[in-house]
């Protein structure tokens, strides 16, 4: 089923459980993620980024992804990620996704209470939650997305942002990267616990491809209530295509998308079995 996206994580909040969040572009790779959520009996986020809008119908992907859900066992949410800009937001509203990130991180503080505070006005009319990021995400390797500051987030910011937009959830820099990483990550929860300490409402990580397990599971224990996951899903798509294809060179193109969204199903549900904290 189809779920709002602010009950969702508030349920997840209160469970002490993270959502994941995959960055996913088409039919096949929409149907993995609901496959190895139902697999772990966890709900799950169905991501598209602002960057795909010139390659990705939007209107036609929500449409898709709102027939699948409808059929699914568990809550299934459609988030906007990623969007700079507000006709973006509209147009993702408009079609029925669940909830919205703008990302507002390359402006100053001011600004970007300004303009996220005008998205969550729009938003909260059409029942759409919003998603905001403080600090900035550097970007790692293999990453499609914008480099970014690497600036962490300041939890008395947080704090003051979040009570002037009225934003949901919110995006946390605390050292991960988006895709990645070149080095040892470094990743410092002790300030995750004080923005926890700061703000109530549900907190975001973007950046899981390649995060420790136990970190993601401390993570998790300090208050990340959903995950984004990205670039480990591509690599393993990717990877998979290569392998397949050399080694069935003739194949035809609907065996091979039926094997990709097979092949990428235990990626996802390794992630979604972390993330449900169990242990
Ligand atoms: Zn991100």
């Amino acid at each position: 089923m189809i779920v709002n996206t602010k009950e969702m994580l508030t349920a997840a909040q209160q469970g002490n459980y993270a959502v994941a969040a995959f960055n996913v572009y088409n039919q096949e790779t929409v149907q993995a993620a609901v496959r190895a959520a139902e697999s772990q009996s966890m709900p799950v986020m169905i991501a598209l980024g602002e960057r795909y809008f010139p390659t990705v119908d939007v209107e036609g992907f929500a449409a898709m992804v709102k027939a699948i859900g409808a059929k699914s066992s568990v809550p299934v949410a459609l988030h906007l990620d990623h969007a700079y800009e507000k006709e973006s937001i509209e147009r993702a509203i408009a079609s029925g996704f669940s909830s919205v990130m703008y990302d507002g991180s390359k402006y100053s503080f001011e600004q970007n209470v300004e303009q996220t505070k005008e998205i969550v006005s729009i938003a909260h009319i059409a029942g759409v939650s919003v998603e905001a990021e403080i600090g900035s995400l550097a970007r790692g390797s293999f990453s499609d997305e914008e480099e970014g500051s690497g600036t962490m987030t300041n939890p008395a910011d947080a704090k003051q942002f979040v009570a002037e937009t009225g934003v949901d959830f919110l995006a946390a820099a605390i050292g991960t990267v988006h895709g990645m990483y070149s080095g040892e990550p470094n990743i410092n929860l002790q300030l995750l616990e004080q923005i926890r300490a700061a703000i109530d409402i549900p907190l975001v990580l973007h950046g899981g491809s390649g995060t420790p397990d136990a970190i993601i599971v401390e993570t998790i224990k300090r208050g990340i209530c959903k995950i984004n996951v990205n670039t480990e899903i591509s690599l393993a798509a990717v990877s998979f295509l290569k392998d397949h294809v050399a080694a069935y060179p003739s194949t035809h193109l609907s065996s091979v998308m039926a094997e990709l969204e097979n092949a990428i199903v235990p990626a996802m549900s390794r992630f979604v079995s972390l993330f449900a904290n169990r242990a």
